[in-house]
């Protein structure tokens, strides 16, 4: 039973159960306070997959972008485009959050941070991530010897795994997936 989260909670969430694609999207959003259009799309509508409602969307997007554009640009420049990933604008399309495949075969540019870690970091920064989400040793080899295969979704199984101390016998296909069977675990 989970279908909403809360902006208060939302730093605890995402060191508990978002998956290494959303942490580093998150946190170059709090270091920057700006995301290029890909990370607010594939950030964006995980947010709303978790359940963070559209209010508390515009609430925390302004936020970091504020510090950087300013209010009045956001409010002109990027609501829009939040109030329409959640079908509020436009043709009204309720869009879904993109699925692994879909951000693995995405080709992030310059500047950009969306992606999949796993297939885009280059390796010295994976094992760094790694480490910071607190998996070490043993099963840091065992993640890069997946990604070295290209296995990516087994290499970010692996790392719920060891981060959840738990198996994951249907492997990671979604990121809202990730989060959400995180959830049931530590509920
Ligand atoms: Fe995100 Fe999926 Fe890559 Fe894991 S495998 S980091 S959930 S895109």
């Amino acid at each position: 039973g989970f279908s909403e989260i809360s902006l208060k909670d939302i730093d605890d969430l995402v060191k508990s159960s978002f998956p290494l694609c959303m942490r580093h999207l998150f946190e170059k959003l709090r270091e920057d306070h700006h995301l290029k259009h890909g990370g607010r799309m594939q950030l964006g509508l995980f947010l709303k997959g978790v359940g963070l409602k559209l209010d508390d969307a515009i609430a925390f997007w302004k936020a970091e972008f504020s510090q950087k554009v300013g209010a009045e640009r956001f409010d002109k420049e990027y609501a829009y485009s939040i109030r329409h990933n959640y079908g509020r604008e436009g043709k009204r399309t309720d869009y879904s959050p993109y699925s692994c495949q879909k951000i693995i075969s995405s080709t992030p540019g310059a500047g950009d941070h969306h992606g999949c870690p796993y297939r885009h970091f280059s390796e010295e920064n994976l094992r760094a991530a790694l480490n910071k989400m607190g998996v070490d040793g043993r099963a840091v080899e065992n993640v890069m010897d997946k990604v070295q295969n290209r296995h990516y979704q087994l290499a970010c199984t692996l790392t719920f795994e060891a981060v959840h101390n738990s198996s994951c016998d249907s492997g990671i296909n979604h990121p809202n997936q990730y989060f959400s069977d995180s959830q049931k675990i530590l509920q």
